[in-house]
């Protein structure tokens, strides 16, 4: 435990998805003025869900900020699955779209998984498509997910040391849990991946030098759970509505986080508890401001590698 004067310093998102977005803005001048081709990236989104709604005009409008060309189709709830898939059919035979991204979750009665593996892996900016994520795990170069992008440059501009490493990964989904692990993997990290069946889940995370928390319950890793001087990434997104629930994971600091909640109706906090990580860790992400800020800036950099590889032009970005 350290004295109270220490804190875990904080992992800045924002500053990396600058960095990320401005490398993003060079790459899309110099494949316009050297090869002619400016890149395209489609978003597809289907029905009305509100956090779906806001998640796609940050992709479109960031797209248009560094200079890349986006399309959006918002396409009504009642949408089935076969038009889903002449939609993607078609953007997959149009030369010009380099990434097409379909909105997740899509409404209940259309088959996700057909969607997904409908996409031309080429063009698949999420990474989501089973012939990219078998090319992850066996450590071949391809399009990842991109809030497990975000991490790893996250943490390879913190220069946070991933060789031999030991990284507690707690969450095994498609969408963060697993190819997080592969990335680091291929790091040469010593990776354990955590669950929610996992036995004594503490004595595991307690080990790691990279503890990265990809849950969905507000504040679930506590200072038990955290090694000392140990980095903590912190993917989740959870709205707490609770003043008294903001007061225990904040402590003294929880005044901003009471005012949102008066203005909002809630605040948003990870998965990590953030006054007792700031006792123990040693770098750790905040939310907002932390990892969640990546992920747009991952799938630039996804969508601009698609549009290279398309064309047979090496990934200097890469
Ligand atoms: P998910 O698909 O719901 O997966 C959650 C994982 O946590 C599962 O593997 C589950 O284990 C595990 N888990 C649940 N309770 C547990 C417990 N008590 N002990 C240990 N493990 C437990 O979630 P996700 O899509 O990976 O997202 C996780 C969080 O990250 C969410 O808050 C989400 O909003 C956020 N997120 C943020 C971003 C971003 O851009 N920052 C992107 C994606 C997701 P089982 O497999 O055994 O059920």
């Amino acid at each position: 435990m350290k004295n109270d004067e220490q804190r875990a310093a904080v992992l800045d998102g924002a500053r990396v998805a600058e960095e990320i977005k401005r490398e993003v803005a060079e790459e899309v001048s110099r494949l316009k003025a050297e090869h002619g081709v400016v890149p395209c990236l489609t978003v597809v989104r289907v029905g009305e869900d509100p956090a779906s709604a806001v998640y796609v005009r940050s992709k479109v409008r960031t797209s248009e900020a560094l200079g890349l060309r986006s399309e959006h189709h918002a396409l009504p709830a009642a949408t089935s699955t076969e038009e889903l898939l002449d939609l993607v059919a078609s953007l997959n035979r149009r030369d010009e779209v380099d990434g097409i991204l379909v909105q997740l979750p899509l409404p209940r009665d259309v088959d996700e998984r057909r969607v997904i593996e409908a996409i031309d892996p080429a063009k698949d900016v999420d990474g989501f498509h089973p012939v990219n994520v078998g090319r992850l795990s066996l450590g071949q170069q391809t399009l990842a997910p991109c809030t497990p992008v975000g991490i790893i440059e996250l943490l390879e501009r913190n220069s946070i040391p991933v060789r031999g490493a030991h990284a507690v990964i707690v969450g095994r989904s498609q969408i963060v849990g697993r190819p997080v692990a592969q990335l680091l993997l291929q790091r040469d990290a010593t990776v354990t991946i955590c669950h929610s069946r996992t036995r004594d889940l503490p004595s595991i995370t307690r080990q790691a030098d990279i503890l990265v928390a990809a849950i969905g319950r507000a504040g679930f890793i506590r200072g038990e759970h955290i090694k000392p001087g140990a980095t903590v990434i912190d993917v989740g997104i959870n709205k707490v509505t609770e003043e008294a629930e903001a007061r225990e994971l904040f402590g003294e600091e929880a005044g901003k986080r009471l005012r949102t909640i008066s203005e909002r109706g809630y605040t948003l906090v990870g998965d990590v508890h953030p006054a007792e990580a700031d006792r123990i860790a040693g770098k750790r992400t905040p939310v907002p401001g932390g990892v969640g800020l990546l992920t747009v800036a991952a799938l630039m950099r996804n969508t601009i590698m698609a549009a290279r590889w398309r064309r047979g032009l090496s990934a200097q970005m890469a």
